[in-house]
């Protein structure tokens, strides 16, 4: 018998594991900080920097005896900005530790400056598919709107994969599993079968393998989706109980959900393939009006990223090839 998500929630709490959701301006809604009772007192993920989302995590952690002042570390899932924002504020009061993946420590004491780097090659990203240059300018204005949610965060624990995170009565195993962003990572309970998966799995919606900067700061492109479903089958072959997410409930059958990810994403690969034989030579921003139509313009990049993704898989079966069209990439069945 799987556990129901509250069941779940009720066991996690008995190994001092509490789920914090708190309030962001996106679509997404709630997001999930996990506090962790132990020594030292841990906070996964912290939402974003908002006065209302850290009225809310003080609120809760005061519910439970807590207050800011006394986390001690505190342990990031990914680079987005519902995860990191309040890091810089948290650390203020109190002082903690934070740890992350190594590789992106450079980008997150960055987080301005690496913002404006990552909408720019967005901005390049979307022009070579083909989207028209006053979509990407009111993305781009969007985005910048949305960058005070960010913060900064000083990696002071830099992590390695595969490398514990050691509390007093828990091990914490790293693990590095991008796809959603270049930065995901897995902290891992083995012994309670207890998984925090960020973004990495979220039960209610498919993540978005977002087209992003490699982390090792080479200006191609990654491909996220490809990726992403690398970073899933690895996860699906974990014994995990339960995956805590960043987002939405607790996840009690992740091999299930994980299953119908990789099935959604292979009936979506065949949909593309069929349009780019059908249509000849279209570009990504073609394909994507094809499948959705005229999307909102804070969806232009996410619908583009979809298409590209699986793309790139036909790309990598031979199905498909890139033809350079002036400054813009088409895709034509081989
Ligand atoms: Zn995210």
């Amino acid at each position: 018998m799987t556990m129901t998500p509250q069941e779940a929630l009720e066991q996690a709490a008995l190994a001092g594991i509490h789920c914090m959701p708190v309030p962001t301006p996106f679509a997404i809604g709630l997001i999930n900080c996990y506090l962790i009772e132990d020594e030292p007192l841990t906070l996964i993920d912290t939402g974003p920097n908002s006065g209302r989302s850290l009225d809310e995590l003080t609120r809760m952690l005061n519910e439970r005896d807590h207050s800011i002042d006394d986390i001690e570390l505190i342990v990031i899932t990914h680079q987005h900005l519902d995860h990191i924002g309040l890091v810089e504020i948290l650390v203020e009061h109190s002082g903690a530790e934070v740890a992350a993946i190594g590789v992106a420590a450079e980008r997150l004491a960055a987080f301005d400056e690496d913002a404006e780097k990552e909408d720019e090659f967005a901005v390049q990203v979307m022009l070579r598919n083909g989207i028209p240059e006053d979509v990407t300018v009111a993305l781009r204005s969007v985005s910048r709107s949305f960058r005070d949610w960010g913060s900064h965060a000083v990696v002071t624990k830099p992590l390695v994969d595969g490398e514990g995170i050691v509390l007093r009565d828990r091990r914490l195993e790293t693990l590095h599993r991008p796809g959603h962003s270049p930065s995901d990572t897995l902290f891992w309970d083995a012994e309670r079968k207890i998984l925090f998966c960020g973004d990495h799995l979220i039960s209610n919606v498919s993540s978005n393998p977002l087209i992003s900067r490699p982390l090792d700061g080479s200006e191609r492109r990654t491909q996220a989706l490809v990726t992403y479903i690398d970073s899933m089958k690895k996860t699906q072959a974990m014994a995990a109980e339960i995956a805590f997410s960043g987002h939405g409930e607790p996840i009690t059958e992740h091999v299930a959900l994980i299953d119908s990810r990789l099935a959604a994403h292979e009936r979506r690969k065949e949909k593309i393939y069929k349009l780019i034989a059908e249509q000849g030579s279209p570009n990504g921003y073609e394909l994507a009006q094809s499948i959705w139509g005229n999307v909102a313009v804070t969806q232009a990049f996410l619908t583009l990223s979809e298409v590209i993704g699986h793309a790139d898989l036909l790309v990598n079966e031979g199905r498909v090839r890139e033809a350079e069209n002036g400054d813009v990439v088409r895709y034509e069945a081989c």
